[in-house]
């Protein structure tokens, strides 16, 4: 396939040691050719350079044979290179005007500027990589933990591709006798082994479930916990808010319902990424901006993945008030704030029927008590979780898998109740193609564009 070469500033924009300016496609060294020379007297007209060998010289404006900067200068040739085609980087001092002078010069000898991602996207229509792996680059790029950016390396070494592509080829040996049966109906008893079809059905229905568990047990480590703080107006939870972040996010006063929005934020506890919610206070009101506040931090409570319930030091009887917010079955601290207010032996307790519910007092005030709830908090959300494995699907991927499965359940009926090889075959080759849309083999322009587009420029 004939490219255009591509180029851009690989790296992030503003002032820093180096800056790399990326050159990709079939034209890279032509087009540094007449930009660089090995010394500051003139440019080279026809560059030859070694593949992965920096070179030292410098960058000349064509037109008037100036020197623009001193650079260090790699070539890595078609196919060892990130996109595996011809590759040149230009490493320049790094700042944005310097750098876009030189990144035009490269664009008036021919090449185009990139989109983002685009260098990524080459790798994949190269077949340098899967989209799992085009995609880890991306989630490498934007992990904020350690656990996230582990989950990210390592679906960038290929494992999700290979547990896929593993249970794909499965998919298609089996499809290929059921196809063949349909050519010739009169061997179908001779062509397909029921039983071999259903154990490979079986085999593959089981790794995607297996994979769709590890996606519910700890997509929050790529994803990001949800946390949502409740309760009724002026029990501190936009003080407790700030002091988990760290700042002065939230507004606090002692008027109730200044809260009537909500406030989110990203914090890390602990190595766990987190998005905290602030909600509106739960109580009556007329007031309708109140209302639809308290009816979006109802939704809110619903998707959270913990609660923290807050209540006042000395409250009593809120198991109604509990129950009328917390959903039954979702993971939930008590937080019990104002302690400070309480005499020094007062123990803030719990009404009985709270026995199984973890519970914390804190004074959001004094700053008493946080780390506490911070270790509560990762305690309740890491529970299970030092068995799983480091192959966590995203989002896109939990949805192809849920329709493989969907379609291999209806072949695995299908079999069964000995349906016709034609209805088999379509939901077989359905259920392959939603598993070839993880790892890009199936995957249509539409996917392609949207994963591409979330990249930088240059990468
Ligand atoms: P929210 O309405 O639940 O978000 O509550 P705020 O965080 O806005 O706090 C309401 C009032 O309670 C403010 O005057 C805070 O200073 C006060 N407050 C918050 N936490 C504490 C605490 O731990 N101890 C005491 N004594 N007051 C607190």
């Amino acid at each position: 396939m004939t490219q255009e070469t591509i180029a851009a500033i690989a790296t992030p924009p503003g002032s820093g040691g180096i800056g790399i300016i990326r050159i990709s496609g079939p034209d890279a060294l032509k087009v540094v050719s007449g930009l660089f020379g090995r010394n500051d007297s003139r440019a080279e007209a026809n560059l030859s350079l070694e593949s992965h060998r920096m070179v030292h010289g410098y960058i000349f404006e064509a037109a008037s044979g100036f020197v623009i900067d001193e650079v260090m200068l790699v070539a890595m040739l078609a196919p060892r290179s990130y996109t595996a085609e011809d590759v040149v980087e230009i490493q320049s001092h790094s700042g944005p005007f310097v750098m876009k002078t030189i990144l035009n010069q490269v664009l008036l000898k021919g090449a185009r500027l990139a989109e983002p991602g685009e260098f990524t996207k080459r790798a994949f229509l190269n077949n340098r990589i899967d989209l799992t792996q085009a995609e880890a680059v991306a989630d490498i790029i934007n992990a904020r933990t350690a656990g996230s950016l582990k989950i990210a390396a390592s679906q960038n070494t290929g494992a999700l591709r290979a547990l896929i592509e593993d249970a794909r080829t499965g998919l298609i040996a089996f499809l290929a006798q059921v196809e063949s049966a349909i050519d010739f109906p009169d061997e179908t008893e001779q062509l397909i082994s029921h039983d071999q079809g259903a154990a490979t059905l079986d085999r593959v229905i089981a790794v995607c479930q297996k994979a769709l568990q590890q996606y519910e047990d700890a997509h929050f480590l790529r994803d990001g916990v949800k946390l949502v703080i409740c309760g009724a107006p002026n029990v501190g939870k936009s003080s407790l808010m700030n002091r988990l972040l760290e700042t002065e996010r939230a507004i606090v006063t002692s008027v109730p319902g200044t809260t009537r929005d909500l406030i989110e934020d990203n914090v890390n506890i602990n190595g766990i990424p987190f998005l905290i919610s602030d909600t509106a206070g739960m109580h009556q009101t007329d007031d309708l901006v109140e209302k639809i506040g308290i009816e979006k931090a109802k939704t809110h409570i619903q998707e959270a993945d913990l609660v923290l319930f807050m209540k006042e030091a000395g409250a009593v009887n809120f198991e109604k008030e509990f129950i009328s917010v917390v959903p039954p079955g979702k993971k939930v601290i008590v937080v019990i704030n104002k302690t400070d207010l309480l005499k020094t032996d007062d123990v803030p307790a719990l009404p009985e029927t709270f026995d199984t519910i973890p519970w914390v007092g804190i004074s959001a005030l004094e700053n008493r008590g946080i780390d506490e709830l911070r270790k509560m908090i990762t305690r309740e959300t890491v529970e299970n979780l030092e068995n799983t494995s480091s192959i966590v699907p995203n989002l896109r991927h939990k949805l192809a898998l849920e329709r493989a499965v969907q379609r291999l359940n209806d072949a695995k009926h299908g079999l069964e109740v000995n349906r016709e090889e034609e209805t088999l075959a379509i939901d077989i080759r359905n259920g392959a193609d939603y598993l070839g849309q993880i790892t890009g083999d199936t995957a249509g322009i539409d996917i392609l564009d949207t994963i591409f587009k979330n990249f930088c420029i240059g990468k």
